[in-house]
């Protein structure tokens, strides 16, 4: 073998290793654990959508889709968006599907972001955030959300932005806190954007999945922000099958003309049988998203009860499928070498909070997915009552 050392000069990522959601998996396999870290639901997608995708494979649909997506699934994702936030889209020029939401973000980001442009994004920020500024020669702010209910300082927002503010990352509901917007995040998210050029890029996967009676605020109900911004989903959450990679971006014709100038390069397209199945089963069940919310309290619910007697402090997730808790009463360890004790000695993997801020607080919490069978939530609770 030849020495290969010199090949690659300076990373271009050299803060990143290898994904949390990755190693915390492949630790709970290694040793045998409940899987509570990834998140990924451990039962499949409903049947006619997975027998769609056959039918489709079946019947010639094996060939690249358009550049922007199956025609059929782009009208059905417009009439969705005008039904769920009164928003009009328009299906050839505001709509791209693309392969999952991380895509979508890193071609959202690629689009407008120049170097030496600043981004801010609110810690906890999932993973993906940060490597794509960096990657555009962008510049991060990182503002921690406040704790412990997560909410986004607008006044320090306010303070951070300036002229050479880009662009801001937004998630709602939250991964991986669980928190939601309420309409005094939307106003005061106007104010800030006001008169300036910054664009938004609102990752919303995690829609269809709030608690309470709580409404998912898209940035597509509000036109002043609808105007400037990325709005991202998934299909994966919304129908259980995340790893067919499937997602979509809304955005106004000026933003989309650049996200897909990057997205023929990366992807061309995205996978067409999967567009066409989802196309069928999004005509046949207009409603089946609707359910989610109740489908996902219930879990929940029966998480939070079932822990209610453990040493962990959890306080019920007002949306997404994850549900931090804060396990002080156990432990001093550091967040990411309790979760290695957890998977290995208790057989319960999770993933540690403080791999998603820049400078992690001193706090002691961690984060399930909750989007199990209820036997699987039944016995993984039963493994963490004995902390
Ligand atoms: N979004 C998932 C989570 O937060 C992980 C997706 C991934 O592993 N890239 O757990």
């Amino acid at each position: 073998m030849w020495k290969s050392n010199s090949l690659i000069q300076a990373s271009k990522l050299p803060a990143s290793g290898t994904t949390i959601f990755t190693v915390m998996s492949k630790m709970a396999r290694d040793h045998g654990a409940i899987n509570l870290s990834q998140g990924y639901p451990d039962f499949d997608g409903p049947d006619a959508l997975i027998e769609a995708v056959g039918w489709h494979m079946n019947h010639g649909h094996n060939q690249y889709a358009p550049l922007a997506g199956v025609p059929e699934l782009l009208e059905l994702i417009a009439t969705k968006i005008l039904d769920l936030y009164g928003c009009s889209v328009e299906p050839t020029s505001e709509i791209v599907v693309t392969p999952g939401a991380t895509e979508a973000i890193f071609c959202a980001v690629t689009a407008c972001v120049h170097p030496g442009d600043e981004v801010i994004v609110f810690d906890p920020a999932y993973d993906t955030y940060e490597p794509c500024v960096t990657l555009n020669g962008g510049i991060t702010h990182h503002i921690p959300l406040s704790y412990p209910d997560f909410r986004i300082d607008w006044t320090r927002v306010q303070d951070t932005v300036n002229p050479r503010t880009r662009m801001i990352m937004l998630n709602t509901p939250h991964n991986p806190t669980g928190s939601i917007w309420r309409e005094e995040d939307i106003t005061a998210l106007s104010s800030v954007v006001e008169g300036t050029d910054i664009i938004l890029v609102s990752d919303e996967v995690y829609e269809h999945i709030t608690f309470d009676g709580s409404e998912h605020l898209s940035l597509l109900r509000y036109p002043n922000l609808a105007n400037r911004a990325y709005c991202i989903s998934s299909f994966g959450k919304t129908y259980h099958v995340t790893g067919w990679r499937i997602g979509y971006c809304i955005a106004p014709p000026k933003l989309m003309t650049e996200f897909l100038r990057i997205h023929q390069f990366i992807n061309f397209a995205t996978n067409g049988p999967l567009q066409y199945a989802i196309a069928d089963f999004l005509r046949d069940h207009p409603r089946y998203h609707l359910g989610l919310n109740e489908f996902y309290e219930q879990k929940r619910n029966l998480f939070c009860d079932l822990l209610e007697p453990s040493s962990l402090r959890l306080s019920p997730s007002a949306g997404t499928f994850f549900q931090l808790a804060d396990y002080s009463l156990i432990s001093d360890e550091p967040d990411t070498e309790f979760t290695s004790r957890l998977t290995r000695e208790h057989g319960v993997a999770a993933i540690p909070v403080s791999v998603f801020y820049q400078d992690p607080p001193d706090q002691r919490v961690i984060r399930f997915c909750f989007a199990k069978q209820d036997d699987t939530l039944r016995e993984a609770a039963g493994r963490l009552l004995k902390l």
